[in-house]
């Protein structure tokens, strides 16, 4: 388990300014297959513990949101069922995504936290104030970003990313 002292100094600096989680669906929430059903539906599986971390976070007054270059029903379904609000589809421009979140909800690239796991998500990435990927992502994102998972994409990639940011800002855990 991930305790506040195993995180390193410069990382927990860095998880402390963190007030928003965004993350890619593709290959992060998913382990990146798109399986289409023969009346043509196309249907993803999500792992239960990211839903159970992104709900944790929430709690914790964290806002989360997801980014996606694709755009599926699934995934606007997974989306209300966490209570996932900021939710952009469609989107292959990320980091003009992320320059509309934070005037909306007035943030700064430092209080932002994002996961992603392909070259689509390098400009966002290289922005953010904590970037992470899954053990699986493409090697250019693997080299880019501050924290890999140990776990893959759809496999709790997401719940780990969550564990390590609540880890690293809970005083409670007295560690
Ligand atoms: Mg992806």
């Amino acid at each position: 388990m991930t305790t506040r002292k195993s995180i390193p100094e410069p990382h927990r600096d860095k998880l402390r300014e963190i007030r928003a989680i965004f993350l890619d669906v593709d290959g992060v929430l998913t382990d990146g297959s798109i399986v289409y059903t023969s009346g043509g539906v196309e249907s993803k599986a999500f792992h239960v513990q990211d839903g159970l971390g992104i709900r944790l976070a929430m709690e914790k007054g964290l806002r989360v949101g997801l980014i996606t270059g694709r755009r599926s029903e699934v995934v606007e379904r997974r989306a209300r069922e966490l209570g996932i609000t900021d939710l952009y589809q469609g989107s292959l421009d990320k980091a003009s995504v992320l320059d509309e979140i934070e005037a909306v909800y007035d943030l700064k690239d430092e209080q932002v936290a994002y996961m992603g796991d392909d070259i689509l998500d390098l400009p966002v990435l290289r922005r953010v104030g904590f970037s992470a990927a899954p053990a699986n992502a493409h090697p250019a994102v693997l080299q880019a970003v501050d924290f890999v998972t140990g776990n893959t994409g759809g496999n709790g990639a997401v719940r780990e990313m969550i564990d390590y940011i609540l880890a690293a800002t809970d005083n409670a855990t007295g560690t």
